[in-house]
């Protein structure tokens, strides 16, 4: 066993380091989104405190032993940023808890273990009448699409994910702890506008909530996919449903409409904050859905195939969990 795996061991007590390289289960362990580059990325060990001090005794180690540290949450960094190349990977999914406290001084919060990923938000608020700024797919980390900008179904409203946070408790790489104070601490802006996961580890954070009104959103996501490349005479279709889009969400701020044009499919998804009836009203006054139907029918004539996925990225908890109504 690698020495410095062995100073792990015992710095952070079972199970703390699930593996090791070389060692059986380390390569169900040391696993990202995007599978081309966990090879080439693999860590030295991968280790899961369940406590801050434990957490504190795997940076003491790490840079007592010269190690590089990254933190795996969601794993979805497509570069791979999650796993530390030859040194140590923090996983936190050990400390993943949510707790949702309504009468905050700054209204409803949920307080998020740094381990979580939306889904787990998602389930936390099931059927609460309340919902948070938070990421398409369910197994995206909370805290990695935070501290990476972030945008959610519903940001031309409430803005990037990050302005949702009102703290974080973040752990220094010398160990001392720190809790941003309030929403205007330059701390705080630093981990919520990109530069994050350079400052230190996220342990915990909070995020705002907001009450989901009533008769709930309407959500929907369509995915169109073709055999080879979206055909070029799709593009100024997309590029004028986009327009048009984008003037509707000006005329009702309660919409957000985004197109993702990729190389092989486009995504279209609506989100709504309205009830029912407002949105169905809202959606046919500003052609929402005649557009969508002409998209997809033209998409359709080019030999497009329809799909309707439950969230951005498939499978996995649905926001219908949140309260949140596909159509
Ligand atoms: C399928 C898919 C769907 C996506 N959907 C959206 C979307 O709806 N909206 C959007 O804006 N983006 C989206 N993205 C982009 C994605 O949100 C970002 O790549 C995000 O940073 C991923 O976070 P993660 O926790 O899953 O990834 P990770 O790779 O685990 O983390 C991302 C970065 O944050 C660091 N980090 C994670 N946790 C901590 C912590 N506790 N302390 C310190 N550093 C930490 C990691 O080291 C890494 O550098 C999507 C990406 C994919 C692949």
């Amino acid at each position: 066993m690698h020495h410095s795996c062995r100073t792990l061991r015992s710095a952070v007590p079972p199970p703390g380091v699930v593996a090791c390289i070389g060692e059986p289960g380390f390569a169900s362990e040391a696993t990202l989104f995007n599978r081309n580059l966990q090879d080439e990325r693999a860590p030295l060990a991968i280790v899961k405190p369940s406590s801050l001090s434990q957490l504190q005794a795997v940076l003491e180690t790490a840079r007592a032993s010269k190690l590089r540290v990254s933190v795996r949450n969601g794993g979805h960094n497509p570069s791979g940023r999650a796993l530390s190349k030859g040194g140590v990977t923090i996983d936190l999914g050990r400390h993943r808890a949510i707790r949702i406290v309504r009468n905050d001084a700054s209204g409803p919060v949920a307080e998020v273990g740094a381990g979580a990923v939306w889904g787990d938000v998602y389930e936390a608020l099931g059927g609460s009448g309340l919902y948070a700024v938070g990421g398409g797919c369910p197994m995206v980390g909370v805290a990695g699409l935070v501290m990476n900008g972030g945008i959610a179904f519903t940001s031309r409203k409430r803005g990037l994910v990050g302005d949702s946070v009102l703290s974080f408790t973040l752990v220094f790489p010398n160990g001392t702890v720190a809790e941003t104070e309030g929403g205007r601490s330059a701390l705080r802006s630093a981990l919520s506008a990109g530069g994050g996961s350079t400052l230190g580890v996220v342990w915990a954070l909070r995020l705002r909530l907001w009450p989901a009104p009533e008769g709930g959103h309407g959500v929907g996501v369509v995915r169109l996919g073709w055999k080879g490349r979206v055909p070029m005479s799709m593009l100024p279709l997309a590029a004028a449903a986009m327009d048009a889009n984008v003037a509707a969400t000006d005329d009702d701020e309660g919409w957000s409409l985004n197109l993702v044009v990729g190389r092989e499919y486009v995504v279209w998804h609506h989100f709504h904050e309205g009830s029912a009836e407002e949105s169905r009203a809202s959606g046919s006054r500003r052609g929402v859905f005649g557009r969508l139907a002409n998209f997809t029918r033209a998409a359709l004539a080019t030999g497009a195939s329809l799909a309707v996925p439950r969230s951005w990225c498939g499978g996995g908890a649905s926001r219908a969990r949140q309260g949140l109504r596909r159509r």
